[in-house]
């Protein structure tokens, strides 16, 4: 490879890491492994002196790091999202021996179709094999780890634990491209809630009740509310948050709703209006207000579409 090629992908990485995103070296021309030895053949010295630690530990933003680093060869731009506070929604092709059907990306736009959810334009990569990622920010006071075939059946998410390649980087099969450079909102709540791995039932003491997908009422509900909070001006958005928690906390307390659900999209609402400076306080009123919605429950008639005979 030559060194223009070199001082390419320094670029990208410099690049990356100017977004915010904490980058790792690859191997050349591979999308793994890191430029990093395994935890089995840790040699126990340096950054591993007291602990093995790991290229997501590792990854930075610093560009001192970066430049010396891609100095020395073209590695390949590994980005760390859940570290960057970002999300990778991986939509994968079909193999060439699956039986037909849809793709990640088809996947992905029929599950948003089910949940009533937008599937925002975001900074999106393609891969060498003509898969999609879809990168989105996280809002403040998520954390969401990696999952794998798990929202579909050829549909990765990455965050904590996961990396994605940045575009530029290349494999022998082709390159990473950027196929949209516009920034995105936050990750809707939908998406946030369908890339929560729950632990498997019966694994552990506590009940862990799985996130049930809200009726088409309730969904219709939470939409409504999250626009008005999402659209308050400065001075109303106070009021507005807690009169939709409230609101949905109501549907929470009927049973309409699951409560982590909701509390995602009015997080996901609030981050609309791009102040992380006032998220604890907000969280707060998120959470004062869907409790005493919930103690308050909606009483629904049947027509209004929640439950019917059977
Ligand atoms: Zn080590």
């Amino acid at each position: 490879m030559s060194d223009a090629q070199r001082a390419a992908l320094e670029r990208v990485a410099l690049a990356m890491a100017g977004r915010g995103w904490a980058v790792f070296p690859i191997m050349p021309n591979r999308k793994w492994p890191p430029a990093w030895h395994r935890k089995d053949t840790c040699p126990g010295r340096g950054p591993c002196a007291a602990e093995h630690v790991t290229p997501e530990s590792l990854a930075t933003t610093d560009p001192e790091t970066i430049t010396r680093v891609w100095a020395t060869a073209p590695y390949n731009v590994a980005v760390f999202p859940g570290k960057s506070g970002w999300h990778v929604i991986d939509c994968d092709v079909r193999k060439p021996d699956e039986p037909a059907g849809p793709d990640g990306w088809e996947e992905l736009q029929a599950l948003a179709a089910v949940r009533g959810g937008p599937l925002p334009y975001t900074w999106t990569t393609s891969t060498p094999s003509g898969g999609r990622q879809l990168w989105y920010p996280v809002p403040p006071g998520v954390r969401l780890g990696s999952t794998v075939k798990w929202i579909a059946g050829h549909v990765d998410t990455r965050g904590w634990g996961g990396y994605a390649l940045a575009p530029g980087s290349v494999r022998e099969d082709g390159a990473y491209e950027l196929l949209d450079d516009t920034d995105g909102p936050p990750l809707p709540g939908w998406l946030i809630q369908a890339s929560v791995k729950l632990p498997p039932a019966g694994n552990s003491g506590r009940t862990e009740k799985a996130v049930a997908a809200p009726s088409a009422y309730a969904a219709k509900a939470v939409r409504a509310e999250c626009d008005r909070v999402a659209a308050a001006p400065s001075g109303q958005r106070n009021k507005a948050l807690s009169t939709a928690a409230y609101a949905l906390g109501q549907l929470v307390g009927a049973r309409l709703l699951d409560k982590d659900y909701a509390r995602a999209e009015l997080r996901a609402a609030v981050a609309a209006w791009n102040t992380p400076d006032s998220a604890v306080k907000d969280d707060g009123v998120i959470e004062t207000a869907l409790a005493a919605g919930e103690g308050n429950p909606r009483r629904i008639t049947p027509r209004q579409g929640t439950r019917r005979a059977a």
